[in-house]
């Protein structure tokens, strides 16, 4: 929805959370998901092994590549993974943003007790609160939506509503999921001195935010984006998230705008678009 608003100024075709049949390369036939930044394998950065932040990279769907919502699709082969047979092909399209939710644990030290909030009650938010749950934290989720947040009760996750949202800044750790402008902002007035926010909302809108209390506070501001697939599907057949009822919504893809239209509506997380 962020690129159709601008972000990234994309032209092309959408979809990067995706699974599908390779068609050629060492997987063929068998069932895959795709990492989504397409390397050089040559640079500064894919030389450190950071390759996700490769400076010659192309990104499915999102930079310089075609995306996933189409009848065929290209990705290097050192980018797919084999679907295990046991996973549905539902919850094979999250593999994606679960990976991207535990990238935070491979960026930010988290103890056991760890008092965590996640802004946001949508998709990203959901997949981090069960990270995090996952990892022996503290989490509260604090969202605008009453319907979405009653969906973490199942978690056994402490949700608020942002009105009501705690004014004590206790948190040690921060996780921005708003997909919000304002997300920061927020976030900021819920951590302690000394403690981190997690970045993971992209937006295409600017962000206006005063930087002064940062400095005063010592915040440190992480910045966060792809994670391991390897763990997510691992994680994933090991039934370590809670995923009943994720998808809100199935469309063949001629439907697409409906299908677009649906994903903006308050309570909908994932929406599946099917290619046969
Ligand atoms: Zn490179």
């Amino acid at each position: 929805l962020q690129l159709v608003a601008g972000y990234m100024g994309f032209s092309g075709i959408l979809g990067h959370e995706f699974v599908g049949i390779a068609e050629s390369g060492p997987l063929t036939d068998q069932r895959v998901v795709g990492e989504i930044n397409c390397i050089c394998n040559d640079c500064d950065m894919c030389s450190r092994g950071l390759g996700n932040h490769c400076s010659n990279r192309s990104v499915i769907g999102i930079l310089n590549h075609d995306g996933a919502f189409a009848d065929y699709l290209i990705v290097p082969e050192q980018n797919l993974h084999a679907v295990p047979d046991e996973m549905s092909d539902d919850l094979a399209t999250l593999v994606e943003p679960i990976a991207a939710a535990l990238q935070i644990l491979e960026q930010v030290d988290l103890s056991s007790d760890t008092r965590v909030i996640v802004v946001g009650d949508g998709r990203l938010g959901n997949l981090c609160a069960q990270v995090l749950k996952n990892a022996k934290c503290n989490v509260t989720v604090v969202g605008r939506h009453e319907a979405k947040l009653r969906t973490f009760a199942a978690l056994n996750v402490t949700t608020c509503h942002l009105d009501d949202a705690p004014t004590d800044r206790a948190a040690d750790v921060v996780v921005d999921c708003s997909g919000s402008s304002t997300g920061l902002a927020t976030a900021l007035s819920f951590v302690r001195p000394r403690g981190t926010v997690v970045m993971k909302t992209t937006v295409a809108a600017e962000h206006e935010i005063a930087l002064a209390p940062i400095v005063i506070d010592e915040i440190t501001l992480v910045g966060s984006r792809c994670g391991p697939f390897d763990k997510a599907i691992a994680a994933i057949t090991n039934n370590e998230f809670q995923l009943d009822g994720f998808i809100s919504g199935r469309y063949p893809l001629e439907r697409y705008r409906e299908a677009f239209k649906h994903a903006t509506l308050r309570d909908a997380l994932k929406i599946i678009l099917e290619i046969s």
